[in-house]
């Protein structure tokens, strides 16, 4: 597909041919698609672009970020040839950090809870990376307890590039994922909005924005949106607004950590919108039948938060740029597929027509 150059990933990847040399050159310089499906509704009084970040090589927004931290690492020489990594992380970051590894020829080591299903360890292992389960009883605080103490046997063979604190987490949506957004809009976006996990893609696409350290931003006035799971409304809390109904374990995954990361800057989101996991499943899976677009749980949020605030009067004529994280395949084993999972189990075999042709 030939796109033209819009961010430095892709202008250093393609200067010369359109030819990629390694994997890593594929990242970023994902497209710009307008939803214009029966999912829109007639009221609305904005558009609604979704950037495709499901369209990455490992098919996440996290791809971006792997290779960004593990550039840093190299570029300030704390990751040298023959090293490990070790992170505690079950989600992308893990797949992001597998092919990355993979292609620079270090060693991996993820650390996650023993609820992660098969298939998620599978794709990591066939990657190369080594899985080491924790027990579920001790969820994310004991991978990261056993990512810790493996760290302490490497000693300083081991580096661990910290997701939730990592400047590079936000720098690489700074430098990239917002000139993208800018520059394939033909600078026409109002409003913005991206889940939080670890907050790297919205702070730093929204640092492109809106300025950071002394560079002025390309729009100041751009209209942040952050969504959060409604189920855990840790953001709209520490913004002084109030929680809706009864808190607790959410189904988005990918959002809503638990915590409040380093990474974020608050100042920078102009509004919080909580989302409902069953919400996000209902648009999610409505993408996928509506649309056609196949993506994950955090995108049916992301694009039912932005459906809600392109409604608004104020917001006629104007147009919102909504982060699409995930490839849907990923979820096969999330709640949202337990309907399509019974039903391909339950189909009934049918005969092959006579006389069956193999050439097909
Ligand atoms: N959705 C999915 C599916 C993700 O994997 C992530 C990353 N954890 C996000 C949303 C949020 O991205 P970020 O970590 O940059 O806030």
């Amino acid at each position: 597909m030939l796109r033209p150059c819009t961010s430095q990933l892709a202008c250093r990847a393609f200067s010369t041919a359109r030819i990629a040399t390694r994997p890593s050159d594929l990242v970023g310089n994902t497209p710009l698609l307008a939803l214009s499906s029966s999912l829109v509704p007639d009221h609305l009084k904005g558009k609604v672009i979704v950037k495709m970040e499901s369209m990455g090589p490992c098919s996440s927004v996290k791809d971006r970020l792997g290779l960004s931290m593990i550039n840093a690492a190299e570029a300030d020489g704390t990751l040298k040839p023959g090293m490990t990594l070790v992170e505690p992380t079950s989600g992308n970051t893990g797949i992001a950090l597998a092919f990355i590894a993979r292609e620079r020829g270090y060693k991996l080591i993820l650390t996650m809870p023993e609820t992660m299903s098969v298939e998620r360890r599978m794709m990591l292992l066939a990657l190369g990376a080594d899985v080491v389960l924790t027990p579920k009883e001790t969820a994310v605080s004991g991978a990261v307890a056993k990512a810790e103490e493996i760290m302490v046997e490497l000693g300083e063979q081991g580096h661990m590039l910290q997701q939730f604190k990592n400047p590079a987490n936000p720098k690489i949506h700074r430098e990239t994922t917002g000139p993208e957004i800018w520059a394939d809009s033909g600078e026409n976006v109002d409003v913005f909005v991206s889940g939080v996990g670890t907050g790297g893609t919205l702070t730093g696409t929204s640092q492109f924005f809106k300025g950071y350290e002394g560079t002025p931003g390309v729009k100041p006035d751009m209209h942040v949106v952050a969504v959060e799971p409604q189920e855990q409304m840790l953001l709209t809390d520490a913004m002084g607004g109030e929680k809706i109904g009864e808190q607790g374990p959410h189904k988005i995954q990918g959002m809503g950590a638990g915590i409040i990361p380093d990474v974020i800057d608050l100042s920078l989101v102009d509004e919080i919108v909580p989302i409902h996991s069953d919400k996000a499943m209902e648009v999610a899976s409505r993408m996928w039948l509506e649309e056609g677009l196949p993506v994950g749980v955090s995108a049916g949020a992301i694009v039912a938060a932005t459906l809600d605030v392109m409604s608004r009067p104020e917001m006629e004529g104007k147009t919102a740029v909504a982060i699409v994280p995930s490839f849907g395949e990923r979820y096969f084993t999330h709640p949202m597929f337990e309907e399509i999972s019974q039903k391909a189990h339950s189909l009934e075999k049918q005969p092959l027509p006579e006389p069956f042709d193999n050439r097909e």
